[in-house]
């Protein structure tokens, strides 16, 4: 740190993304990326739209949230992208918290809301996942405070039912309860049919997992017209160009092909599946995973090992050095042939275990 740093950063610790290896030796499930490239529709508009990379991009989207707003069934002024789901997340914590009305989370969930909170001054409380790893909703009922709660839940993968998203919302009418649909598509009920009962419901979602789109970072939040409004206040003081010119075109691309988003996500979870049962018969404990990633342990490795020893291998999945979940790795969820190779590394493992 340098003598300048500012003091009001002096306890912040910055979010550790996953492991970015250059080389493409790796099998990389670390990062909950999806395996397949985006839609070829995604593609050649984004690279015509290069061609006039010498313009800024339109500050509003105005292409892309019409498309948006007519997939999602919303209103133009429902909605807002942003620079990967993490800025929404962040202009949330900014625009619907502060000294009074502090945040609330589960104690195991999405690494970045802590650090959110720390980065905008914010005091906040982490409520413990039940032993099975589940949210205790009755737990986040009533709390007058902004809620965060990733559907389904990151690293474990479970997701909550709509009903129990719809009991934290209503129980909470005085905050903010933003629902973090990063993972969504594979397999959880999107609180989005929500927004037009609740007006402290805020939904975001991202174009980085199901949407191929990781690496042109586009995320999106879906809420009544004045949450996004003061969400918009928010992008306009930090910085209105937030979405580039290529990305916003590889959206309106990704959205306007959805047979090929639904033919990912249906063999995302098709290999979930089988990975998941091999896993099993392997003798691996493992939450139900709704989401592209799988959350398991072994009782014959602990996780770090297992997470080295894969490494070795050249495979990378995600350790978490996290008391709760230390015995835990998170594994994304590539294709068949990935799992495969992941799978038999796994076996070897096991029997140079014994
Ligand atoms: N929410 C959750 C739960 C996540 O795991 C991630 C991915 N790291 C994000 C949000 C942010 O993803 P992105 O910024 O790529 O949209």
């Amino acid at each position: 740190m340098s003598r300048f740093f500012s003091e009001k950063y002096n306890s912040l610790v910055p979010y550790t993304p996953g492991e970015q290896p250059k080389n493409t030796e790796y099998v990389k499930l670390n990062t909950n990326e999806s395996p397949f490239p985006p839609s070829p529709k995604a593609v050649s508009l984004a690279q015509k739209e290069a061609e006039k990379l010498e313009l800024y991009s339109d500050p509003e989207c105005r292409d892309l949230v019409k498309t948006a707003a007519e997939y999602f069934g919303v209103s133009e002024n429902e909605i807002l992208f942003t620079n990967g789901s993490d800025e929404i997340l962040n202009f949330a914590f900014s625009a619907f918290c502060d000294e009074t009305h502090t945040a609330v989370f589960p104690d195991i969930t999405y690494g970045f809301y802590p650090v959110f909170a720390e980065f905008n001054g914010i005091p906040y409380e982490e409520i413990p996942l039940e032993n099975d790893f589940t949210v205790n909703t009755d737990a986040f009922c009533g709390v007058n405070k902004t809620v965060f709660i990733a559907n389904p839940n990151a690293p474990t993968g479970i997701a909550l039912p709509l009903d129990d998203i719809e009991k934290i919302i209503k129980s909470n009418p005085q905050s903010v309860v933003v629902v973090d649909e990063a993972y969504v598509d594979f397999g959880a009920e999107s609180a989005v049919s929500l927004v037009h009962k609740y007006d402290n419901l805020l939904v975001t979602g991202t174009f980085s997992k199901s949407r191929s789109l990781a690496g042109g970072r586009l995320g999106f939040g879906i809420a009544n017209k004045e949450l996004i409004r003061d969400l918009n206040t928010v992008k306009y003081s930090t910085n209105p160009y937030n979405v580039n010119r290529m990305t916003m075109a590889a959206g309106i691309g990704a959205l306007k092909d959805n047979a090929y988003f639904e033919k990912n996500c249906g063999e995302i979870k098709k290999v979930r599946e089988y990975t998941a049962s091999q896993l099993k018969a392997m003798g691996f404990t493992l939450t139900p995973s709704s989401a592209n990633f799988i959350f398991a342990a072994s009782d014959k490795i602990d996780g770090k090992t297992f997470y080295l020893k894969l490494k070795e291998k050249g495979i990378l999945i995600r350790h978490f050095d996290k008391e709760r979940i230390q015995s835990y790795n998170r594994i994304t969820v590539g294709t068949k042939e990935q799992m495969d190779l992941f799978l038999s590394a796994v076996k070897e493992i096991l029997k140079e275990q014994i």
